[in-house]
């Protein structure tokens, strides 16, 4: 398994669902079916494979992209295991981004639930071709059908069983092929690994005819000679509608949706068989584009062996064995164990001192990788995720990943200087791996603060600290991420003189403040004519106006939505300098932030809930409560599904809370939205707090 296989005949997958839909289980069962484990391992005992730090195994649920390699026909697939959870959302993205096509895992009884919709729209932005898994048929309640029809509503997609279920609930005992004709019943003693091939039942032949006809239908339409023959009513070749389905899967016009049992072993070896024959391989994929940093244009590299090299690091985890290893998807050339790569995005050499494939938490070195490949490395030293690595001397520049702004920070406070010290190594090391969560040493009170994107994650960084980093600290309650912005234009006139030591300093400027539409960031501009300021003062200023957005003028919170303007400045041949720029774009933004009536910013959170009719009232009442408001309604499965949106202030400990509300019966997902205005009474509260402490 370690030797390279023909690139048509690798598969990069991904496999995505809402949690608890079985991705987990059905991952266990894929490696155990193409043998790369010989033991099933069981997600509610803690032994699952993929899920292989402590924190998951403990939770339930999957954290970190892991990536696992098996075989099945000749084929390598690549799995990543992306994580369900909505605080880890970046996660299922940066492995969206690397792969080439898609697992939807969906339960057969919660159907489209509120997540999966989050990550079927992520894996839409980046084209990535997909086959839908009903799972859990054996469970009551469970309703193949009903999944397909709101997985063709929910995403507007020609969603195609190419299977029926054969039994349902407790009698689900397997599936009608409808490209062959056959059903294929599982064995249970053997946990799954032998079945037979039996004819259609009598009682579903009828409807298995009707569902075929759906497909040729839909198949047909991919390819003029099929569409000739069906039409002529001639009989269709197996392996001619599979390519054609292929071509369907390919082009995003066809999602072919297969039944199964993960935990009932049901339903595995042909979604392994859809893997291979629908899912595309590196080269079914456009080639990967990127800029030419000498002279910013853009260039592609197909995905061949003989192109330059050229990767993306899309992961990085610290090993207690081997220190970082760093997740490589490599889309073009080749790169042998021992080379020297150039890190594009920093423009440092690293050199590659292992070159491992990863299955969960073991591996097998390798001698080289190469397009299409992904492996994990040892050995860089400043590699990050999102940068690029190519060979020297053809640099490539990829796009790197976007991360949202984190919401919501905790303060940790060691307990002691060597705390500290491995406190500082431990969130280097964390920082690297996960981008999307960000630290800071608060000036005032010494304490450390990490940020990111939503309670648990921050547990987990806070978890990993003290377990994997040995950090004995003080973690304190999560807090909100406030941010500020102006209510009104204003423009402010601002001249530095100092004299420092035997020289005077001179800087002169006029700014124009402007507030941006929510969630537009920052922005600069300049309307000097050209010579009016040395460019190096000009650089000077706007650093200084930058720095200053890190400190509001109404309670020091970081400024965000804000243009700003230069209009225009002026200078002195001996006495100016950068410093004395700075100094004055520190003093304009300072007292414009100041006055141009301030707002303080609040997340809001889409919160989406979905709940027994029974307790519709008391769910959006307490939403109400909480300054929140609903969006929309809508019936799913017998439950009501409501779109809300609420300050994050107002939902902690939200999960406990609608428990009890709801007696254990709604669940609810909830991710970031935008940063809103806070109301005068509740600005009011917090900066008495604020000035309280
Ligand atoms: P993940 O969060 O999507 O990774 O889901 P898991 O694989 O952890 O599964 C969640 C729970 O559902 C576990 O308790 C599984 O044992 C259970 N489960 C998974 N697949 C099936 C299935 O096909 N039938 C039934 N009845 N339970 C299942």
């Amino acid at each position: 398994m370690s030797k390279s296989a023909p690139l048509a005949n690798i598969r990069n997958i991904g496999i995505m669902a809402h949690i608890d839909a079985g991705k987990t289980t059905a991952t266990e069962r894929i490696l155990y079916y193409t043998g790369v484990s010989h033991k099933m391992g069981e997600v509610h005992d803690g032994t699952a494979q993929m899920d292989y730090m402590i924190q998951e195994q403990e939770r339930g649920i999957t954290i970190t992209t892991a990536a696992t390699t098996c075989k099945w026909r000749g084929h390598r697939i690549n799995i990543l295991d992306t994580p369900g959870h909505v605080d880890f959302t970046i996660e299922v993205e940066r492995a969206l981004r690397v792969l080439d096509g898609a697992i939807a895992i969906f339960c057969g009884v919660g159907g489209v639930e509120p997540q999966s919709e989050t990550v079927w729209r992520q894996a839409e932005k980046f084209h990535v071709p997909k086959i839908a898994f009903v799972n859990k048929l054996d469970r009551i309640g469970s309703d193949f059908f009903r999944v397909c029809e709101e997985i063709r509503e929910k995403f507007g997609v020609r969603a195609v069983p190419i299977q029926l279920p054969v039994g349902s609930e407790s009698d689900f005992v397997g599936v009608v092929d409808l490209i062959s004709m056959k059903a294929i019943i599982w064995d249970d003693s053997s946990l799954g690994a032998s079945f037979q091939e039996t004819p259609v039942p009598d009682d579903l032949l009828q409807i298995a005819l009707k569902y075929r006809t759906e497909l040729l239908e839909a198949v047909a339409e991919e390819d003029d000679d099929l569409m000739a023959a069906y039409l002529e009513g001639e009989e269709l070749d197996e392996e001619v509608v599979r390519k054609a389905l292929r071509k369907g899967v390919l082009a995003l016009n066809i999602v072919p949706v297969l039944a199964g049992a993960a935990f009932k072993n049901k339903g595995i070896q042909p979604l392994l068989d859809a893997v291979v024959d629908y899912l595309p391989g590196p080269r079914d994929i456009p080639p990967v584009k990127g800029a030419n940093p000498r002279n910013n244009r853009e260039e592609t590299r197909e995905a061949e062996i003989t192109e330059p090299f050229t990767a993306l690091a899309f992961k990085v985890l610290h090993d207690p064995f081997v220190g970082q290893l760093c997740f490589l998807r490599v889309y073009s050339g080749k790169v042998n164990l021992g080379e020297s790569v150039l890190n594009v995005t920093r423009q440092k050499n690293e050199r590659l001192s292992k070159i491992l494939q990863m299955h969960a938490n073991k591996r097998v070195e390798l001698k080289m990788a190469q397009a299409g490949d992904i492996v994990a490395v040892v050995g860089l030293r400043v590699t990050s995720t999102g940068d690029t690595l190519c060979v020297k001397n053809h640099p490539l520049l990829l796009e790197g990943l976007t991360f949202p702004d984190p919401v919501i920070h905790i303060a940790i406070e060691p307990k002691t200087q060597a705390d500290q010290e491995k406190l500082d190594g431990a969130m280097e090391n964390l920082a690297r791996e996960d981008p999307s969560f960000h630290v800071r040493q608060d000036q005032e009170t010494g304490q450390t603060i990490i940020s990111g994107m939503g309670e648990l994650h921050l547990e987990i960084i806070a978890d990993r600290m003290r377990r994997d980093f040995n950090v004995n600290a003080n973690v304190g309650k999560p807090q909100v991420s406030y941010k500020e912005s102006i209510g009104r234009a204003i423009e402010i006139e601002e001249e530095y003189v100092r004299q420092a030591g035997n020289r005077g300093m001179y800087a002169k400027a006029r700014l124009l403040l402007e507030p941006l539409e929510r969630g537009k960031g920052f922005g600069f501009e300049s309307e000097l004519s050209a010579g009016k300021l040395p460019r190096e003062f000009q650089e000077a200023l706007k650093n200084g106006v930058v720095e200053s957005l890190s400190v509001g003028g109404l309670a020091g919170y970081p400024v965000m939505d804000l243009k700003v303007t230069l209009k225009d400045a002026a200078y002195h041949e001996v006495d100016s300098d950068e410093a004395s720029f700075r100094a004055v774009a520190n003093l304009a933004m300072a007292k414009g932030l100041r006055e141009a009536d301030p707002v303080l910013l609040e997340p809001f959170m889409s919160v989406e809930i979905v709940t027994p009719e029974d307790f519709l009232g008391d769910v959006i009442a307490d939403i109400n409560s909480r300054r929140g408001s609903v969006k929309g309604m809508s019936i799913r499965a017998n439950a009501r599904v409501v779109d809300t949106e609420a300050p994050l202030a107002e939902m902690f400990g939200y999960s406990t809370d609608l428990r009890s509300l709801t007696q254990g019966r709604a669940t609810y997902t909830m991710h970031f939205s935008q940063y809103r205005v806070t109301p005068a009474q509740i600005r009011e509260k917090i900066l008495t707090r604020l000035r309280g402490y």
